[in-house]
């Protein structure tokens, strides 16, 4: 058969498997059929479950088949006698198909009862194939009932359905159940490429693997899509033809993609652009780079699974070449985003601002800290380390530290939040800063800012967290501490915060101030008197009612003990799981009971 001919019949029925052993990834439910009929323990109603397109009707067809073939060959239909032609054909009366979602009233039911009564035209069996059965009526379900309780002995059901929970318990309990699967990559791949020898036609091993990824499970989708790109291609299967037909944003583009961000190439933008102007939805290329990096990450923190990853010899190639250039942390905060980012992808955010808050996020993952402007990243302590001339802490302590701050705050973590901020928030924010008086704030220079968060790096770890989200800027001897979250203004906000922040830039002499959009709130020096963790004095100018000091540790300024806790075993997992932060620590017994610690604090994160 040549290409040529494809058009006329559909793949998925030209190529529809006519016996068990033709047909893919169902082994079990296969099986279990041929046993029975070997046995000749054939029950009268099954019930086939599974996800769409994976081969439930036709091997409801096969075994209608083998009931009713005049000479089987071992439990398998011979496809050549005249009722295996008939039911192939779609003829024979004796085999009837009903779609489920269209004929589900009472009357179409019993209308069905009636037919069941007679006997069988010209076979053994008169084989009921219900499709969709979840979608009949619970009337419709009733009356099936009656049928499936005393069924005429030369009946038999087959209910198929992609929600088997939806069928009344009391018709899956005359039924026997059998589940299908979802049909592997590889194993459709496989299907494809026979298909395509069938035809007589040729095909990129690659162009194939993407068809097998994008039909998810289902092999008659996979069919469907070979189809049109074997009659856009003209008898050949191209990766291009199979990319133009879904819409671009297939894994090789979007391996090439991500490597090329890694190494900075100014191309992958315009190769993103290019997806998109191929007709890709964000949400596709969002899902498939998520299953990219879930990939990589797979085999980045066990290389071992590599040779078990159910991918082509080219995406293993790539995950082999590529994993080793990233860490898992950085992986597994770039899973947790596309996830966000698939969620906001739902929510009919443009397009172009979805996939440039995707640039935006990796490149800043794979940016040195250095270059990402204000925050030296946990990572890359030394910068900080280095200039902090006023840290008192001891260097095996800030070691320690350091590690936590490693594992608590992953820079890609931070840098995604930062990329998610909305720019509102940001312009806001600046026209607010203009609004103080003769303010003209300037941004610090980068190596001030590093400098800024040295010090508060080595005086107390969680205001430093805290400052890696923000944004400074100067003003006639004054700083400006602009953060875009308000839990993150609430925490530094509160009254022991603002005191060590004044403390700490001491050197603007006109004052700290501290802003989040319209929020804004001055570390005045002479709150510099206080000790920090007295939250019983509250001299903040425009304070927020006074909450809970973040920590309070700082009975002894130096101590830096209220870094670490936070962070430590379960909550830092979970915190970093969630992509959440510690805002609030509760010590000791005491501090709760001489009032010091309100009730309260839930609604952080
Ligand atoms: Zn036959």
């Amino acid at each position: 058969m040549s290409g040529g001919e494809v058009v006329g019949v559909s793949l998925y029925r030209q190529y529809r498997p006519q016996r068990f052993s033709e047909v893919s990834g169902q082994s079990a439910a296969t099986e279990i059929l041929t046993r029975s009929l070997a046995g000749s323990r054939v029950g009268h109603a099954y019930l086939f479950s599974g996800p769409r397109g994976c081969g439930k009707t036709t091997v409801a067809r096969i075994l209608a088949k083998a009931l009713n073939c005049l000479a089987p060959v071992a439990e398998e239909p011979c496809c050549e006698c005249r009722n295996c032609q008939a039911i192939s054909a779609g003829e024979s009366l004796d085999v009837v198909e009903i779609d489920g979602a269209s004929n589900n009233s009472v009357d179409e039911v019993r209308e069905l009862k009636t037919h069941v009564a007679l006997a069988p035209f010209s076979s053994k069996y008169k084989v009921y194939i219900v499709d969709e059965v979840h979608m009949l009526s619970t009337a419709a379900f009733n009356a099936l009932l009656k049928t499936l309780e005393e069924p005429p002995s030369y009946v038999v059901f087959v209910l198929a359905t992609t929600e088997p929970h939806k069928v009344p318990v009391t018709i899956r309990s005359r039924c026997q159940h059998i589940p299908f699967h979802s049909i592997g990559t590889r194993q459709i791949c496989d299907r494809l490429l026979k298909v395509v020898e069938w035809e007589g036609a040729e095909a990129q091993p690659e162009a194939l693997w993407e068809i097998a990824r994008q039909a998810d499970g289902a092999l008659r989708d996979a069919l469907s899509m070979l189809e049109q790109v074997v009659c856009r291609g003209e008898g050949c299967v191209r990766l291009e033809d199979v990319e133009a037909t879904l819409g671009g944003g297939s894994r090789p583009a979007l391996e090439r993609w991500f490597s090329g961000l890694r190494r900075h190439e100014g191309a992958s933008f315009t190769e993103m652009e290019r997806m998109m102007a191929e007709g890709a939805s964000p949400q596709r290329i969002l899902e498939e780079l998520f299953a990219l990096v879930r990939n990589l990450w797979l085999v980045a923190r066990w290389p071992d699974l590599l040779a078990s990853l159910d991918v082509s010899e080219q995406e293993r190639e790539f995950l082999r070449a590529e994993s080793p250039q990233w860490t898992e942390a950085v992986l597994r905060a770039l899973m947790s985003r596309l996830v966000e980012l698939i969620g906001q992808s739902r929510t009919g955010l443009r397009s172009d601002v979805l996939m440039g808050l995707l640039m935006l996020d990796v490149s800043r993952t794979l940016e040195p800290a250095a270059e990402r402007g204000l925050r030296p990243g946990p990572l890359e302590p030394s910068r900080g380390k280095a200039r902090a001339s006023s840290a008192r802490t001891p260097p095996s302590e800030s070691k320690e530290e350091l590690a936590s701050a490693e594992a608590a705050t992953p820079v890609p973590v931070v840098a995604s939040e930062r990329a998610l901020e909305p720019a509102a928030l940001r312009e806001e924010g600046g026209a607010n800063a203009s609004a103080l008086p003769g303010a003209d704030w300037v941004p610090l220079a980068q190596d001030v800012c590093e400098d800024l968060l040295a010090v508060a790096h080595g005086r107390d770890f969680v205001l430093y967290c805290a400052l890696l989200h923000g944004e400074f800027r100067e003003s006639e001897g004054r700083l400006l501490l602009g953060v875009p979250y308000r839990y993150v203004y609430e925490v530094l906000a509160l009254s022991r915060n603002r005191s060590l922040l004044a403390e700490l830039f001491a050197r603007y002499e006109g004052g700290v101030f501290l802003r989040c959009g319209e929020r804004m709130t001055s570390c005045s020096p002479a709150s510099r008197e206080e000790r920090p963790g007295d939250s019983a004095s509250d001299s903040g100018e425009e304070a927020e009612p006074p909450r809970t000091p973040l920590s309070e540790a700082g009975e002894d300024p130096s101590d830096d003990g209220g870094g670490s806790l936070p962070f430590d075993g379960l909550v830092r997992e979970v915190s970093r799981w969630m992509n959440g932060e510690v805002v609030l620590v509760k010590r000791g017994l005491d501090e709760a009971e001489n009032g010091t610690i309100p009730d309260e604090d839930k609604d952080n994160e």
